[in-house]
């Protein structure tokens, strides 16, 4: 019997109807290259497995790496490791030349969350789609418009390489042990348009980290290092950080870059 470990954000999932909503979001098809993070003790691996040809579970608690070993299942290969480390890329890139699309999914341990989701970017050039689980509260400002209180650095970023829309709303008690806090399913699928290389990338990292390091203050202070070189309008300097779009954002990363 497999005791729930805290350090390692393990709360499993136990309604089967929230279960079976989620594996039908994800689409499962025999052609698709799927990566799981964190199957634990399998909730959405097996209903996934039975719809798949192969599915590829990467987990952290050895005892949990142990049970999937042991189960020896057809189509399963199993990867001990650190989501936070695992070169998704990589992975995505042995995968995608061939038939089917990749998807990374997952119940995500919500402790990594937020540094998982940026580890993942630097893969988006080869994954199709992502499909995870985490909490309510980061659902809402992954997804939140400019203008609202939601919209922070983590908004911008992931809406300026992800299209993504929360799909499902899922209460503590679908959950064992229950986490204190409401979660929610995203669906991410990088954006199609997307065409800033890396500097221009990192240009948008340090001019969003800038905006937001003093939420309430206006761009006039918070951006004054850049400002010369942005000329930014009389209103934008008066502006807060999240009132400015996400594709304003990337217009400035690309003049910072030029
Ligand atoms: N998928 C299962 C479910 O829905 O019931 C378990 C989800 S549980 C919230 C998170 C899972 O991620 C656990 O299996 C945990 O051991 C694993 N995990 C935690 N940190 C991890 C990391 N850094 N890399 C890979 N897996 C991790």
């Amino acid at each position: 019997m497999h005791r729930a470990r805290k350090r390692f954000g393990q709360n499993f999932l136990q309604d089967g109807g929230i279960i079976h909503s989620i594996v039908t979001l994800i689409q499962p098809s025999d052609d698709m290259h799927v990566i799981e993070i964190g199957p634990g003790l399998g909730a959405l691996t097996r209903p996934l497995l039975s719809n798949l040809d192969q599915l590829d579970l990467l987990e952290i608690d050895r005892d949990l790496v142990a049970y999937w070993n042991d189960q020896n299942l057809k189509g399963l290969k199993v990867i001990e490791g650190d989501a936070l480390k695992f070169d998704f890329l990589e992975w995505a890139k042995q995968r995608s030349g061939r038939l089917g699309l990749c998807k990374v999914v997952g119940n995500l341990p919500y402790n990594i969350s937020s540094p998982l989701l940026f580890h993942l970017v630097g893969a988006a050039n080869e994954i199709d789609e992502q499909v995870f689980m985490l909490q309510a509260e980061v659902v809402e400002r992954m997804v939140a418009p400019a203008g609202g209180s939601d919209f922070s650095r983590l908004s911008v970023m992931l809406q300026a390489r992800y299209d993504m829309e929360q799909v499902l709303e899922v209460p503590p008690e679908a959950f064992d042990p229950q986490p204190r806090v409401n979660s929610a399913v995203v669906r991410m699928i990088p954006r199609q348009g997307f065409s800033l290389n890396s500097v221009q990338w990192h240009s948008l990292e340090k001019i969003v980290a800038a905006a937001f390091s003093q939420r309430r203050k206006m761009l006039r202070t918070n951006l004054r290092s850049f400002s010369d070189r942005l000329k930014l309008s009389e209103i934008e300097l008066k502006s807060r950080a999240q009132d400015i779009s996400v594709d304003r954002y990337i217009e400035w990363a690309k003049i910072l870059a030029a």
